[in-house]
């Protein structure tokens, strides 16, 4: 069937026509410049924003596929978890569209979103072995089914994007922080500066990123107060220090993500990755040869569809529709919504 998706969960507007698995038009609205000025996203900034764009996005995303809105046959749409500003502005708007054509409405939880994606660009079976890591996320997940998660782990404070943010405010460097790091580190020595290797003396898969940024501060201050500040080696240096460990990290937990993950003796065993931190040539190629070396196949999805996009949650709703899922007026939206939770049911308050 013909669907359309909505997303509207943080600071992109989005809307996305799919068919099958075929992505018909993806419309991406950002607000970077509406909350440039104040350091982070601002929730009712953000959710003004989503309900003055929405239905712009979903005109574009139909003119884009050149479709008329009758034509749609089934409506997917972000229920949480995110600001509840947007959450809700999706929902609403979901739910006249869907009422209003008369087609089912599906509510997707956005988290299920990305982690379903490598299965919209890829042939994937189930189970698979997912690593979501960006700006705002890290965790492993086996993914079972549309509704079937387990987590084998995160990180218990920063995302490893936040933290390649910061470590590009404290030396210097553009934003956003990933790329700016990843170039300087090309010409380090990450062996310079020892730092910090943390949780890799715990047994599990759970991560930790924010020692590892105090070390980088702590590191750049002894350096401007012994000669005054910083020279582009130390930088570089420093920058390839930090990607070493945050690799080192991510490699280890891999791992050790993957061993749990092969016990389950998948027929077709695979790891996907997702996620601005994906762009990362370090960090990828250590995944890779650890796939390599267990015989696990690696799929990375394009960028734009690792970022936040409706047509990721247009193809999760594919999905769930096949399961049988379907959602009525009574569709909650939701601040919180735990993956490993999305088999509860979607009704009253998501509170
Ligand atoms: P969310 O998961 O909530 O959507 P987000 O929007 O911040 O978070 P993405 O857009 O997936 O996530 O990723 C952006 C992050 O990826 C930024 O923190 C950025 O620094 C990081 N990033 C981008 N390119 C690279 C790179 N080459 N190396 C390391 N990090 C990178
Ligand atoms: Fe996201």
């Amino acid at each position: 069937p013909l669907i359309l998706g909505l997303e509207s969960s943080c600071d992109d507007t989005a809307a996305a026509l799919l068919r099958g698995r075929e992505v018909l038009s993806s419309v991406v609205m950002g607000q970077a410049e509406l909350h440039a000025a104040f350091g982070g996203v601002v929730p009712e900034i953000a959710a003004r924003a989503h309900a003055e764009k929405l239905d712009l996005a979903v005109e574009r995303a139909l003119e884009d596929a050149g479709v008329t809105l009758p034509q749609v046959e089934a409506v997917a749409v972000t229920a949480g978890p995110g600001l509840i500003g947007g959450v809700l502005s999706g929902v609403m708007l979901g739910k006249g569209i869907a009422a209003g054509l008369d087609v089912p409405l599906v509510g997707v939880n956005h988290l299920a979103g990305h982690a379903l994606t490598p299965r919209l660009t890829d042939d994937l079976t189930y189970p698979y072995l997912m690593l979501l890591v960006s700006g705002g996320h890290c965790q492993f997940l086996i993914v079972r089914g549309p509704q079937d998660f387990s987590r084998l782990g995160g990180t218990i404070d920063d995302a490893p994007g936040e933290a390649f943010d910061k470590t590009a405010r404290i030396l210097g460097l553009p934003q956003p922080g990933g790329p700016s790091v990843e170039a300087e580190a090309a010409g380090g020595n990450a062996r310079r500066f020892a730092l910090p290797r943390p949780l890799l003396d715990r047994p599990g898969c759970d991560l930790s990123f924010s020692g590892l940024k105090t070390a980088m501060l702590r590191e750049r201050d002894k350096l401007v107060a012994a000669q005054g500040g910083l020279h582009a080696q130390d930088r570089a240096d420093l920058c390839a220090a930090f990607q070493g460990a945050v690799r080192h990290v991510l490699a280890e937990k891999t791992r050790r993500a993957l061993a749990l993950y092969l016990e389950e003796a998948p027929e077709v065993p695979a790891f996907a990755i997702a996620g601005g931190v994906a762009a990362n040539g370090a960090i990828r190629s250590a995944m890779e040869s650890l796939c390599a070396e267990h015989g696990v196949a690696f799929v990375a999805p394009p960028l734009r569809l690792c970022t936040d996009n409706a047509a990721m949650i247009a193809y999760a709703g594919s999905e769930l529709l096949a399961a049988g899922e379907r959602h009525g007026m009574d569709l909650a939206a939701r601040p919180r919504w735990p993956l490993d939770a999305s088999a509860a049911p979607l009704v009253g308050s998501g509170r």
